[in-house]
């Protein structure tokens, strides 16, 4: 598909995913949109970023779709729930955007990663943009929820050097009021990994009051100790640099008096992992 005509003059890289971005793709036609998700040749990012260190393995760049299916509470980046929020770019142009970095990636050990967002909502154009960066030899990362994992066979699991896989509670009930979604197809996606060998790195979200349950963090440190492919866990302290957002797009923010955990609560949350087998940082 070619790239359209009336794109939006909205430059794809951006200093980071914190930047509000909404509509970029609202002038594509529905059919058009449709096609794109059904032969990835045209994806919706937010933005490309560069110079991450806390997406992956090494210096990262990011590029960060749009659309996903879940309703996190604690979600930074709400803007990105719409898929048409993103700017439409071919993936021929995605491609371009990577390689003028490749080189780069390759002398500091760094690499690609898709986030979102939830890049599988995207899962024809995020397959073919992380064979893309495989092919010029870059390291390739996908952070996921997984919920989509079923839509990617065996062999498209393989172009993904890593999968940084949120894990957000423990619980069916407690995974729905927190996400609005079944925890399930992520734990079998975990466990699917497992067993075609492919590494994992858990993203966990630690947030006062919600999801610091010890019994919680217990059964999750239990769960990925025993997958055998985690090689480590990173607690990711929670934070307000979203909340703008949720309130530009007038959506009902819940979090609003929650505060960030404490070092020594993200040191405890760390320990719990540990103890279980696992690298926790
Ligand atoms: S899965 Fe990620 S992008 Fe989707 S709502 Fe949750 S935190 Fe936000």
């Amino acid at each position: 598909m070619p790239e359209p005509a009336h794109a939006p003059a909205t430059p794809l890289a951006a200093p980071n995913p914190f930047v509000l971005r909404v509509n970029l793709g609202n002038a594509i036609p529905e059919t058009d949109v449709r096609t794109a998700l059904e032969t990835g040749d045209m994806g919706f990012l937010h933005s490309f970023t560069t110079g991450s260190t806390v997406d992956g393995p090494g210096v990262r760049v990011v590029a960060w779709t749009t659309g996903c299916m879940w309703r996190c509470r604690y979600c930074h980046n709400p803007d990105t729930w719409t898929v048409t929020n993103g700017i439409p770019v071919s993936v021929a142009n995605a491609t371009a955007e990577l390689a003028k970095y490749r080189h780069g990636l390759k002398v500091m050990s760094g690499g690609f990663t898709l986030s979102g967002g939830e890049p599988l909502m995207q899962h024809r154009f995020a397959i073919k943009l992380i064979t893309a960066a495989r092919q010029m030899g870059i390291h390739t990362t996908m952070e996921t929820n997984g919920y989509y994992g079923e839509k990617l066979s065996d062999d498209e699991l393989s172009t993904i050097d890593l999968v940084m896989l949120g894990i957000k509670t423990w619980g069916a009930d407690k995974h729905r009021a927190l996400t609005g979604m079944d925890i399930a197809p992520t734990l079998a996606f975990a466990k699917r990994l497992a067993a075609l060998g492919r590494p994992i790195w858990v993203r966990f979200v630690l947030v006062p009051g919600l999801t610091d349950d010890p019994a919680d963090l217990a059964q999750i440190a239990g769960f990925a100790a025993g997958l055998g492919n985690v090689e480590r866990v990173e607690v990711l302290p929670f934070h307000q640099m979203g909340r703008f957002k949720w309130e530009k797009l007038e959506r009902t923010y819940t979090l609003q008096d929650a505060l960030p955990p404490t070092v020594e609560a993200c040191q405890h949350a760390c320990d719990v992992f540990r103890k279980a087998g696992l690298v926790a940082h």
